[in-house]
């Protein structure tokens, strides 16, 4: 596609790279078929090809209306049309850079701002989010049904962390919203690890990754935030820390992404480069360690009652991370049997704060892949991130749980 950016960002690293992606582009419209939002509402504009031409637009110097925003909005970032491309184009970082650009020119309305900025401030903050959650939880019965399904149940105890005392470390991200959703998904990481001789430590200065406020395009708090655990996890770094264990494929995105956006920080640059090269979800820790871990099964064959089960694969892990497949082969080989799932290349209406900000959207998308896990009569959904564990749990009256969980029930005594 050519391209003629204009004066204002033309030169700017975000202008050099938009436009090689932009360039990249062919207009030949595959990516459109696997477009959660093109298949939804059949308008060019809501598929990638019809988004990126706005954004195109916009870069060359024309001047965006609410009506851009809004279909920029209604994008998940679910990253299904890179996977579809057949040139490779990064559709997600000019989406980062479109938004951003779009944001300075469009004013949204005081009630829309205020509530993206509740969000922003809210979600990332773990102490504050655990105390509206247990207020949400109290006043549940008085809230409109649509909120109601907002607010999680009580969760699942986390049980015991084992002490750190093997010699192998990696630092953990503790997460922001995930420890009072699923806390139980961080203990059970840190229980299989210790299996196979690895200790999971925290930093306690490290917060949130940086990626709520990032993709409410507040780039700047974002990159604060980044930086801040860039320096809580350092010192560890330099202590042998082998690596930074994610539980939450969407963080994990995040994370791999530091490198590129402090590319330009010298005072960062370095050591987020040497952040992101660290950073792993966690089947990427566990994936060649399963025979390891076989050996600890109780007992060691057994297939338990409740072990077929549908796995929703997030569109971080698929598309984000480029991990498609890995978690079924890995729960495959530790002796689970997993069900079919149609369309599992499609996103289950999480997305971040999507969920709360095109809920009707989100409703139908949540109501497709909840017919899709519950196809094969699973006992139970097994997921890879908290926004959408959190996000189909409300809908559906099967448990659905981190999969690392379900490893440490494999690995646990009968209870
Ligand atoms: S993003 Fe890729 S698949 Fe989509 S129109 Fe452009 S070249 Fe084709
Ligand atoms: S990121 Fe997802 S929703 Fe957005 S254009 Fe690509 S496929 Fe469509």
């Amino acid at each position: 596609m050519q391209t003629n950016l204009a004066p204002f960002i033309k030169d700017t690293p975000e202008g050099k790279e938009a436009d090689a992606i932009l360039r990249k582009c062919t207009h030949c419209g595959m990516c459109t078929a696997t477009c959660p939002t093109y298949q939804l509402l059949n308008d060019e504009l809501d598929g990638p090809r019809g988004r990126i031409y706005l954004i195109k637009q916009v870069l060359e110097g024309n001047t965006p209306s609410r009506k851009t925003q809004l279909h920029l909005d209604r994008c998940l970032t679910c990253r299904a049309c890179e996977t579809t491309c057949p040139t490779g184009v990064r559709y997600g970082r000019l989406v980062d850079i479109g938004r951003r650009v779009v944001e300075e020119r469009v004013a949204r309305g005081p009630l829309e701002s205020a509530w993206r900025g509740a969000l922003g401030a809210a979600i990332p903050n773990a102490t504050l989010f655990s105390g509206l959650l247990k207020l949400g939880r109290i006043a549940r019965p008085l809230l409109p049904s649509a909120l109601q399904r907002k607010v999680p149940p009580a969760p699942a105890p986390a049980g015991a962390r084992p002490d750190v005392t093997h010699p192998r470390r990696m630092l953990m991200l503790e997460g922001c919203a995930q420890p009072a959703i699923s806390p139980a998904t961080n203990a059970a990481a840190a229980r299989v690890l210790d299996r196979l001789g690895i200790a999971l430590v925290s930093a306690p200065a490290a917060g949130c990754c940086g990626g709520v406020k990032f993709h409410l395009n507040d780039q700047d708090a974002a990159l604060s935030q980044m930086r801040a655990n860039i320096d809580a996890w350092w010192p560890h770094v330099g202590q042998g820390a082998e690596a930074i264990a994610i539980t939450a494929s969407g963080c994990g995105v995040t994370v791999k992404d530091y490198a590129h956006h402090l590319a330009h920080d010298p005072a960062y640059a370095a050591k987020a480069k040497r952040i992101s090269e660290l950073a792993k979800d966690i089947v990427e820790v566990v994936f060649a360690e399963v025979d390891q871990l076989k050996r600890f099964r109780h007992p060691p064959s057994a297939i338990r009652p409740g072990q077929r089960v549908a796995f929703h694969s997030p569109c971080s892990l698929q598309h984000g991370l480029k991990l498609q497949g890995r978690v079924e082969k890995f729960l495959t080989d530790m002796g689970y049997e997993l069900t079919p799932v149609p369309d599992a290349h499609l996103c289950c209406g999480s997305a971040g704060t999507y969920s709360i900000l095109q809920p009707a959207l989100s409703r139908q998308l949540q109501a497709n892949k909840i017919a899709a896990l519950e196809s094969g009569k699973p006992s139970a959904i097994l997921t890879a991130n908290v926004g959408c564990q959190s996000h189909l749990q409300s809908a559906t009256g099967l448990p659905v749980r981190h999969w690392i969980e379900a490893i440490d029930d494999l690995l646990s005594p009968p209870r």
